[in-house]
């Protein structure tokens, strides 16, 4: 580790100790402490960013006041909570080095030099603290004023590009006097850092900016971090580093390959570098796996079962000192998990006495905003004759380092021929739209956005030019409309449900804005006039008539519950058949018929969902698999588990003449791992750091 980042590590440290550093101002910090990550070093890691490292905009000025001048700092780095780690916006690990490149994370935006052509287009960028409308924002260059919006966006165009400063506080902006037709100056004063978007608060106190040539739509975004670390070294009185228009690795402070940015905080497993998380090795099947975990400087799969929970850490990546004696058994640690409690087997490896198997316990728990598992028993202690001879204590700590996304051919682009709606077409179920705001921009909300099952292509538009995201399978369509009704719903009360407050919830109506016969009431129709009133009121009854038959409406409900079912009747969707039928419902009122989805596809996308659920929410990220594990119904016991499934990647296990249970599939995926693994002793890459041993 470089000495910067050690001295930037010491400092973490204290501040995760002391909570009341987070009200503290960073102005003592010293330039000594800046440290950055590569261009296009990005979270999640399985998202590939920028790694190209021209300095585009040699002259820039940073676009916050910072450097010795004045002692302020700023911080670029990722603003979605799920890739941090971190819970709020007052985290002090937010307002600390290094600096971490976030153009190019997951978003919908097309952006053409990413390597997914879409993507986040600038950076975010933190200022000294949370303060709101403290800290300014300053021009990176001179240029004149094209755009101010309630974004709050001030556009300056210089020659042939334009510089976007986004979410400022528009007061901020009036009192710098800045107006569109304004020339403005290299370090003149635009605003201050706050958290506006459409017109209020509604991100992450930061300065996201970004720069483009052409028009915004075309998408020819400039990768702008290397030229912002080239300003951000100049302002602190440090070399620029940049040399025949590239910005020059610096060894002491740009961070080596570090797994993630959680893991090099206070982790005893900082110091294991050069570790490759991105290929497999041959013969493994990277989606076998929920998740990657670190362990002594080897990589492990983690394999989970979310139905017996069973759980099983497998050498994945072994570092090199071990690649040998792991080989014939990579199965580090096998056992449950209930409730985040650990128990089970785990192995103590010996080239010369052999393998001894032991019982450990343990939890699960978060460090540094990261899960980290740990399991401790005593393990056989053996004599130069391999004579047992007592035991000792030995801990096996697993730490989170990243999800494992699907890799291989995309499967989001074949469209069976039973699909006629939008809805159906896209496998977006209940047609979740998302509009562009006034600058054009469709913006996915997080929740989607991150969610794996997404399509890469394949979104289709609707009338009012909102766009419908694809999902890549039919699971993950049922998934994504589960997150939906139980996340994302406004007015449900977790399973229970009412069609009208779904139906208010699906028209994006407030519950009190209209009567029981769905006439606006007073209060709404003071709030937004008498048309946009019954307007909104219209869109619920719309829902209301297909769902349940509100005024002789279609009633898909009674198609499925064989009853006529009551506008305000709970339904509790814990019950299996009530979710069927209430989610088939739905479905049914997006494509106006019935779905085209089967019982155990269903099934199989609200475990999906649930898991989901689990990771994007809760923050248990073990137990997410690969989108093709939900498409088999061998990993869910299903009757269809003899029939091999088209596009799997994952074979169905078993013959099919029996399988009585998860369980049962369950081994025999964790034997075919093995199997696999038995393969790889001699062509894992060798890894640095290849000192100690479990
Ligand atoms: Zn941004």
């Amino acid at each position: 580790m470089p000495a910067g980042s050690r001295l930037a590590l010491k400092f973490l440290l204290l501040l995760g100790t002391v909570t009341a550093m987070c009200l503290m101002p960073h102005r003592t910090a010293v330039a000594q402490d800046l440290t950055y990550f590569a261009p296009g070093d990005i979270l999640p890691r399985t998202v590939r960013g920028i790694t190209g490292r021209s300095v585009s905009f040699p002259e820039w000025t940073f676009p916050m006041e910072v450097g010795s001048a004045t002692g302020l700092h700023a911080y670029m780095g990722t603003q979605l909570r799920d890739y941090h780690g971190l819970q709020s916006n007052n985290d002090p690990r937010l307002f600390n080095y290094p600096h971490r490149d976030n153009q190019c994370e997951p978003r919908s935006r097309n952006v053409a030099a990413c390597p997914a052509g879409k993507g986040h287009q600038g950076v975010d960028i933190r200022a000294n603290d949370n303060a709101d409308k403290k800290w300014n924002v300053v021009a990176v260059e001179d240029g004149v004023v094209t755009l101010i919006t309630r974004n709050t966006t001030v556009g300056v165009k210089n020659g042939n590009h334009t510089v976007q400063y986004l979410h400022m506080d528009p007061g901020s902006i009036r009192d710098a006097g800045i107006e569109v037709g304004d020339v403005i100056r290299k370090g003149q004063v635009l605003g201050k850092v706050s958290c506006f978007m459409g017109g209020s608060c509604a991100t992450s106190r930061h300065l996201h900016f970004h720069a483009y040539t052409g028009t915004l739509g075309e998408g020819r975004f400039y990768h702008v971090y290397p030229s912002l670390i080239a300003a951000y070294r100049r302002a602190w009185n440090l070399s620029d580093n940049v040399e025949n228009g590239e910005l020059k690795h610096d060894p002491v402070r740009e961070t080596g390959a570090p797994i993630s940015g959680s893991q090099s905080v206070g982790s005893p497993q900082a110091s294991c570098s050069g570790i490759e998380l991105g290929d497999p090795p041959a013969g493994v099947d990277r989606n076998a796996f929920s998740s990657l975990w670190l362990h002594n400087c080897s990589v492990m799969g983690l394999v989970a079962d979310t139905v017996t929970g069973a759980r099983s850490f497998v050498y994945y990546h072994p570092k090199a000192s071990l690649k040998d004696v792991v080989a014939l058994e990579p199965m580090l640690f096998t056992g449950v998990n209930e409730a985040g409690s650990f128990r089970g087997q785990a192995r103590h490896y010996s080239s010369r006495c052999g393998t001894a198997v032991f019982d450990v316990s343990g939890i699960a728990f978060e460090e540094n905003g990261n899960p980290v598992v740990e399991v401790k028993g005593r393990r056989p202690q053996r004599n130069p004759a391999c004579e047992m001879t007592g035991t000792v204590e030995e801990v096996l700590r697993f730490t989170f380092v990243e999800r494992v996304s699907p890799s291989g051919p995309p499967v989001d682009h074949v469209i069976p021929d039973d699909r006629i709606t939008l809805s159906e077409k896209t496998r977006n179920f209940l047609a979740i739209t998302f509009y562009p705001d006034e600058n054009g921009t469709i913006r996915l909300l997080p929740y989607f956005a991150e969610f794996p099952g997404l399509a890469t292509q394949g979104g289709l538009t609707d009338s009012a030019g909102g766009l419908i995201p694809a999902l890549r399978t039919d699971e993950a369509g049922v998934a994504i409309s589960w997150v939906w009704i139980r996340k994302r719903a406004r007015f449900t009360d977790g399973l229970r449900v009412t069609p009208r407050t779904v139906a208010h919830s699906m028209a994006g109506v407030d519950p009190g804005a209209c009567d029981s016969q769905l006439r606006p009431t007073p209060v709404a129709v003071q709030a937004s006039g008498n048309t946009a009133a019954q307007d909104a009121c219209n869109r619920v009854a719309a829902y209301l008539r297909g769902y349940v038959g509100f005024a002789n409406g279609r009633d898909f409900a009674g198609d499925y519950f064989g009853r006529r079912v009551g506008v305000d009747e709970e339904l509790i969707l814990a019950e299996p058949e009530t979710a069927w039928n209430w989610m088939r419902t739905m479905y049914s009122h997006e494509s106006g018929r019935p779905p085209v989805i089967t019982r155990t596809v269903f099934e199989r996308g609200l475990r999906f969902g649930d898991d989901y659920i689990s990771s994007f929410y809760d923050g248990v990220p073990d137990v997410l698999k690969s989108v093709e594990f939900y498409q088999n119904p061998c990993n869910f016991a299903q009757p269809e588990c003899s029939v091999p499934v088209a596009g799997n990647n994952v074979q169905p296990a078993g013959n099919g003449e029996e399988q009585p249970g998860a369980t049962t599939a369950s081994d025999a995926r964790i034997e075919e791992l093995f199997r696999l693994m038995l393969d790889i002793s001699a062509r894992v890459t060798a890894l640095e750091n290849a000192a100690g041993g479990p």
